[in-house]
C-alpha cells in the first residue's frame, strides 16, 4: 500500500479541509481527505486537552469541530453564503464571512474618498497575534483565519478593517530608516470609530475565552 505522508497537525488539517470545501469539493473529496486524517484525529481527539492547546490550535480544532465532518448529516451544501456557479471563491470569501463585503462597508462609511479597495484575503493561518494587516507593497489587506468563525463578533472584523484602510490612508512615517505606523496621528484617528474601547476589551475575549 502507498504510504501518503501529510502534514499532521490540528493546523494543518483545520487549513487543509477549509481550502477544500471553499474549493466547493464534492462530498466524497472531503471524506476523502478526512479519511487520511483519521488516524491522526483518533488518535488526537481522546488526547486534546483543549486548555493545553496553543491558541492558533484552539482555532483550527474549533474550526473542525463547526465544519463537523464526522456527523451522520454532514454535508457542505450551505456552507457558502454566495454558491453561485462553479465559479472559484475569491480569496476573500470565507466558509462564513466574505470579507470583501466587510471592508466595502467600513470603505463606504469611513473612507468615501477612497475610491479603490486594496485586494483583500485571508491569512493562511489562524494567527492570534497578527489578527490583520496591512502591505503597502502588495496593497493588501489580510485577516486572520480566527474570524473565519460562526461566532467571530461582526464589529471586530469592521473595526480590523477600519484600522488597516486607516494604515492605507495615513501611510507610515520613516524616521531613520525604520516605519513608524502607529503614530500617535494614527492613534487619535483610529480612536474616532465608535466603541473602540470596547472592542478592544471583546477582541481580548474573543481570543482567550474560545472555548
Ligand atoms: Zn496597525
Amino acid at each position: 500500500m502507498q504510504q501518503e505522508t501529510f502534514p499532521v497537525s490540528l493546523h494543518s488539517y483545520a487549513f487543509q479541509l477549509r481550502k477544500k470545501l471553499l474549493k466547493r469539493a464534492s462530498l466524497q473529496d472531503l471524506l476523502d481527505c478526512h479519511a487520511r486524517h483519521q488516524e491522526f484525529l483518533g488518535r488526537v481527539s481522546q488526547l486534546i486537552d483543549f486548555n493545553r492547546l496553543s491558541l492558533a490550535d484552539r482555532f483550527a480544532w474549533k474550526l473542525l469541530r463547526e465544519i463537523n465532518i464526522l456527523s451522520l448529516d454532514f454535508s457542505n451544501e450551505g456552507k457558502f453564503p454566495n454558491r453561485n456557479g462553479e465559479k472559484p471563491a475569491k480569496p476573500a470569501q470565507g466558509i462564513y464571512l466574505n470579507l470583501e463585503d466587510v471592508v466595502m462597508n467600513v470603505q463606504k462609511i469611513w473612507f468615501s474618498e477612497m475610491k479603490k479597495l486594496p485586494s483583500i484575503v485571508w491569512l493562511k493561518r489562524f494567527s492570534t497575534r497578527k489578527l490583520a494587516h496591512y502591505s503597502f507593497k502588495a496593497d493588501e489587506i489580510a485577516f486572520s483565519l480566527i474570524f473565519d468563525s460562526m461566532d467571530a463578533p461582526a464589529e471586530i472584523v469592521s473595526y480590523l478593517a477600519y484600522h488597516e484602510l486607516l494604515h492605507r490612508q495615513m501611510g507610515a512615517k520613516r524616521v531613520n530608516g525604520r516605519q513608524y505606523a502607529h503614530t500617535s496621528e494614527f492613534k487619535a484617528q483610529e480612536h474616532l470609530f465608535p466603541n473602540w474601547r470596547s472592542i478592544d476589551q471583546q477582541i481580548n475575549q474573543y481570543i482567550l475565552n474560545i472555548d
